[in-house]
């Protein structure tokens, strides 16, 4: 037996677990930077909740709630540009993978005032100020993963910042997603799904990874039922935030894999959602996979018999109207297949037909 395992970042889940736990925020320093989307963290409770705490800790703090969906690298110049002055100690990422990740990305940015968005990808290994991840989706993950998903406008495209960011301190809180809309819940629980099955069937998967892979896929056999049901009652809200933070930390030991890559063309120039970029994808990856073997023991976790099932389950789910050409599925397919980083990851050879096959099969 052979693994590695990483995970420094010290969660609290459950009901109220940061109103219980501020006091270690103290351990950051004394002043924050919170950071938002527009508007959803001020109407679930995680807004009023880290001010509080930190009002009742006499720490001072100031916000920046601007960062879009998919946060682009000039948003992230522009709330790391406001701090640079403040003298923050730390960043408070709250709300759905968008703030999180971009919390990450300013946080490295503060560190280092010489990086900008013209030479974060220059391949220097840069520090960072302490960041505290507060989820309000249930999806991403990246309460327990090191990356930092960026929108990069000059080269068209997601893609990480390729910097390790691993959150100090998590406070999840499942009521923060109790009024996540439906469609929204549905694109976030996918995308903890997909993760679920990419660190799964990833060739650095290992006994520690597998651990929280199974568990999760254990979840999603009654958090698919909620979905299909419009159920969303707390105990599943509990569910599905508990499989992505799952999630979370097996993609923090393996990555992701081919659906992943491929999606953030999906989302960059057509605006489909993150987890139904990756989702739509799903089921032709796992159709060209030639060894079937962990995908059976994935669907028996799952409560399934045959990889039909799981297809109609997602297609009942993913209810998508893509315009896309021959010609721009032949770009993206090329464009992806120069990723080293994610084709790695596949557990066989794949050529460019293959991936040309799994967006065609998936999208025409
Ligand atoms: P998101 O882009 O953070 O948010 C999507 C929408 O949900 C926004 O309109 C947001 O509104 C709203 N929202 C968030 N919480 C809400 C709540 N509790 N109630 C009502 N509305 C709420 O979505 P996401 O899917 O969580 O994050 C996607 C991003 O994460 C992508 O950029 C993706 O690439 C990245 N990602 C990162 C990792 C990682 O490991 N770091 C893994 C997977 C995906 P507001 O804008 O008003 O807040
Ligand atoms: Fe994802």
């Amino acid at each position: 037996m052979r693994f590695k395992y990483f995970l420094p970042t010290k969660v609290f889940f459950g009901d109220n677990s940061l109103i219980q736990n501020k006091a270690v925020l103290k351990t950051l320093g004394r002043k924050a930077l919170i950071v938002t989307g527009r508007r959803s963290a001020k109407m679930n409770g995680s807004f009023d909740d880290i001010t509080k705490a930190l009002s009742d800790l006499d720490m001072d703090y100031i916000v920046f709630d601007q960062v879009e969906e998919n946060p682009s690298l000039e948003t992230i110049e522009k709330a790391s540009d406001m701090a640079k002055g403040n003298n923050v100690d730390f960043v408070i990422g709250v709300g759905g993978g968008s703030p999180m990740d971009a919390a990450k990305a300013i946080a490295i940015f503060i560190k280092n005032p010489k990086v900008n968005s013209e030479n974060i990808f220059d391949g220097q290994v840069l520090d960072h100020i302490p960041v505290v991840a507060i989820p309000t989706t249930a999806g991403t993950g990246s309460e327990a993963t090191p990356y930092s998903i960026v929108t990069s406008n000059k080269e068209k495209n997601k893609k990480n910042l390729g910097q390790v960011v691993f959150p100090s301190f998590t406070f999840i809180d499942s009521k923060y997603t109790q009024n996540l809309p439906y469609d929204i819940t549905v694109s976030t629980s996918v995308d903890a799904f997909t993760h679920l099955v990419e660190g799964y069937l990833n060739n650095n998967a290992n006994i520690m990874s597998d651990i929280y892979g199974e568990k999760g896929f254990e979840l999603f056999r009654e958090c698919f039922k909620n979905l299909i049901d419009k159920d969303l009652d707390e105990k599943f809200r509990d569910n599905v935030i508990f499989a992505s933070y799952l999630g979370g930390i097996q993609i923090a030991q393996t990555g992701t894999s081919l659906p992943h890559g491929m999606g953030y063309p999906l989302t960059y120039f057509k605006g489909i959602p993150h987890g139904l970029a990756n989702g739509v994808l799903t089921i032709e990856y796992l159709k060209i996979f030639k060894d079937k073997e962990r995908i059976y023991r994935m669907l028996n976790l799952l409560g399934m018999s045959s990889l039909e099932e799981l297809e109609t389950i997602l297609r009942k789910l993913i209810k998508l109207r893509i315009s896309i050409t021959e010609e721009e599925i032949n770009n993206y397919a090329k464009d992806f297949y120069t990723n080293k980083e994610k084709l790695k990851n596949h557990t066989e050879d794949v050529n460019l037909e293959d991936i040309i096959k799994i967006y065609k099969n998936s999208l025409l």
